[in-house]
């Protein structure tokens, strides 16, 4: 009987201690896994230079001057911490090699190089920030959790976060000074801030002042990562918690997507002719990696709105809403044809069926609606147009990625609006090897609820049996005594 309370509370102890927490905090807190000797060296690599101009789309600087400005902030406030070393690549505006660069930094027995960029995209409709990792474990693993810190800062000073992600070239690494630096067993990191060439990127990389907040804030992940401690800045990161992943394989999220979301559908849910909005139920998923941007046609798909960012879409948890209300202020005298398109992380896409209008909105001036095309279906008019694409990304700043992706030009522009939506979405991925944890709980409860319940009936049977005994002495004795008394 000891023996069996002793084995359900080990197994009691082990749910509580093990298997549920697991299961409830996957994205606990952990330690580095990047094992560091001594004072931890860092080589901060400012972008391009000299003749290397970096992008020009910003329009105010070429990126190796924004690089530079960000790198020496960067650097300046790195070297507060006490106990680090801290590294330049380059001090004046002359290109390096990325051989050279990695050979630094190599000479300086460097931790980790992380090098300093500002993106553009081709047809300047990307934003957000991104941090590229090497490819293969554990620098993979070490690129996760110094990206995540990095990110994290990031967004929240409220810009989008594309990913920490990785890129596969002919050569192994496609990034050169990634692949140069790890050639020679450092792990290296690409940091790109933002996109100069995008509206809603613009503001955050205006001025001076904005490229020196990106080096601070930098320096100050970086910190977080090596657990630095500063008496001049009086902050101390010695136990900072960083993101947990284990190290034997490259973090999948880093991973590149190249299929397409798995489901995107608009379901028409009002229109209003007096104002020209037009709202759908905007439903999509992909089920490896999370939604990032869409756009919308309301001409049936010749031309496309700019991106916008997908509601909830947070890549760091791996989280978006997978259900939401678009709605479109449709500009008077159009009939529209709608169809939208849902990227994810890595810009893969996939349109929605397409939504008719049977009626030509037209308010305002010529506020009477026209009288639709009778042949068209009122609004469940839904002809299925479903597409999905896999355009390469669009980075173009740096000489070795120069795809395009997006052959159409944005839309004249309704706006639009996502209104809330019900939640719940992402981490599909690990949804699975949550079914069968829950499986395996279920189970080990079973087994402990009947260990118990065999228990409980053993002590019973045991207690009745001695019982019984009692009672038949008692009776004996009873017998005995009257006997005695007749
Ligand atoms: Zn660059």
């Amino acid at each position: 009987m000891r023996f069996l309370r002793i084995l359900s509370g080990i197994l009691i102890f082990f749910l509580a201690f093990f298997i549920l927490p697991g299961y409830c905090f996957h994205a606990s807190a952990a330690g580095r896994l990047q094992p560091v000797d001594g004072v931890p060296v860092i080589v901060i690599d400012p972008g391009h230079g000299g003749e290397n101009l970096g992008t020009q789309a910003g329009g105010i600087w070429d990126e190796k001057y924004m690089d530079m400005v960000t790198a020496q902030a960067l650097y300046d406030e790195l070297s507060l911490y006490d106990d680090v070393e801290v590294y330049l690549t380059r001090t004046g505006d002359v290109d390096v090699s990325f051989q050279e660069r990695a050979a630094f930094a190599q000479s300086v027995n460097a931790d980790f190089l992380f090098s300093i960029h500002y993106n553009a995209s081709e047809y300047h409709d990307l934003f957000g920030s991104e941090v590229w990792v090497p490819l293969t474990a554990p620098f993979n693993n070490y690129g996760y959790q110094i990206g995540y810190e990095l990110l994290r800062g990031m967004q929240d000073r409220g810009l989008l976060v594309r990913g920490i992600k990785t890129r596969e070239g002919e050569r192994g690494e496609y990034y050169a000074i990634i692949r140069e630096t790890v050639a020679l067993g450092i792990p290296a990191a690409i940091i790109e801030h933002c996109h100069v060439d995008e509206d809603r990127d613009k503001g955050f990389c205006a001025s001076e002042e904005d490229l020196i907040r990106f080096g601070r804030e930098d320096a100050t992940a970086i910190a977080k990562y090596f657990g630095l401690k500063s008496t001049a800045l009086q902050v101390d990161y010695s136990d900072y918690p960083l993101a947990e992943v284990g190290s034997a394989n490259p973090v999948a999220s880093t991973l590149r997507d190249e299929t397409a979301p798995d489901v995107c559908r608009i379901e028409f849910l009002s229109a209003d002719y007096e104002t020209g909005v037009l709202s759908f139920t905007l439903s999509a998923a992909d089920y490896d990696s999370p939604l990032l941007y869409y756009t919308y046609s309301i001409d049936g798909g010749q031309t496309y709105s700019e991106r916008n960012a997908w509601p909830g879409s947070d890549v760091l948890t791996g989280k978006y809403e997978d259900t939401f209300t678009l709605s479109l202020t449709i500009p008077s005298g159009t009939k529209p044809s709608v169809i939208v398109r849902a990227y994810n992380m890595f810009d893969p896409y996939t349109e929605s069926n397409r939504y008719d209008s049977p009626i030509t909105f037209s308010y305002g001036q010529d506020s009477r609606a026209e009288e639709g095309d009778p042949s068209s279906v009122g609004e469940g008019g839904n002809e299925d147009a479903s597409g999905t694409g896999t355009p390469p990304d669009s980075d173009t700043h740096d000489p070795a990625s120069s795809n395009a992706d997006s052959q159409n030009p944005p839309a004249a522009d309704p706006v639009a609006k996502p209104v809330s939506g019900s939640a719940v979405a992402g981490e599909k991925q690990v949804s699975f090897v949550a079914f069968l944890e829950i499986c395996l709980i279920i189970v080990v409860f079973l087994f402990v609820i009947l260990l118990i319940s065999q228990g409980i009936a053993y002590q019973n049977r045991k207690r009745r049996r001695r019982q019984g005994r009692r009672e038949f002495q008692s009776r004996k004795e009873d017998g005995d005594t009257r006997n005695q008394l007749r």
